[in-house]
């Protein structure tokens, strides 16, 4: 963000990172931006570990299962699929030849189908450009070494907690105990509002997030992730070889 057009000039880049959050309700302990701040520090390693483009954290996205909260800022799902493919077009309009999407946010489900639409696309158009989707759960099975639960923590519990008291504990307040965990579906968020099927707006067990976990869940998720890219790449030499024969 703070580079100017000579740097952009000088340097051979086609690689860019964009963090997309969400402005949502994390329950009274952690602030409405904790997916954006999460994103964009995942994105920030991934940039500076791939010497790539670092764009601001697109940070209003699809939280609309979390609209009954005040503070909560959505775009609608398919407006927030036509920002995307903008942003991808734009930045291949001016060179760059790769777009890596890592999303805070496990609600934004309309990017997987999107990005699928979009390389497809590009192929047929014959433009030499690639997105790449890496989701808030790239940390996988392993992250169960590292917290109590791995399930049913899906909202502003022990997972994103830790990670927030890693980053910036002074924007972590005090949890309200619920009496009861929540055990409906995950898919109930597509027929109700998160506040109307939790006490206190959070979904997990943010009682047992400790700092430590949150380092160590950042690094996880960004070695995964460098993992994931590099096996990609792998396999996107593998299959061009094959078809250049
Ligand atoms: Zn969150």
């Amino acid at each position: 963000m703070y580079n100017t057009r000579k740097q952009f000039l000088e340097k051979e880049c086609e690689l860019a990172v964009l963090p997309v959050g969400a402005v949502e309700q994390h329950g009274s302990h952690l602030p409405v931006g904790t997916d954006a701040i999460i994103a964009q520090e995942i994105a920030a390693r991934l940039a500076r570990r791939l010497n790539a483009y670092l764009l601001p954290c697109l940070s209003i996205s699809s939280s609309i299962e979390h609209r009954e909260s005040k503070g909560t800022v959505y775009l609608r799902s398919d407006t927030l699929a036509l920002v995307i493919r903008d942003i991808a077009e734009s930045l291949r309009y001016s060179g760059f030849r790769r777009l890596i999407v890592f999303t805070g946010h496990g609600g934004n489900w309309i990017l997987k189908p999107t990005i699928r639409q979009m390389n497809r696309d590009y192929v047929e158009r014959g433009l030499d450009m690639d997105v790449i989707l890496i989701p808030s759960n790239i940390s996988g099975a392993r992250q169960g070494d590292i917290l109590n639960h791995v399930q049913h923590d899906l909202h502003a519990g022990e997972k994103e907690t830790s990670i927030m008291l890693h980053l910036c504990p002074e924007h972590v307040e005090p949890i309200v105990p619920a009496t009861a965990h929540t055990t409906v579906p995950q898919d109930y968020m597509d027929y109700f509002d998160v506040i109307d099927i939790t006490e206190d707006g959070y979904w997990g067990f943010p009682q047992e997030a400790t700092a430590d976990k949150g380092k160590q869940l950042l690094d996880l998720m960004e070695d995964r992730s460098i993992a994931y890219l590099e096996a990609l790449e792998q396999e996107r030499r593998r299959i061009n070889a094959l078809k250049t024969r």
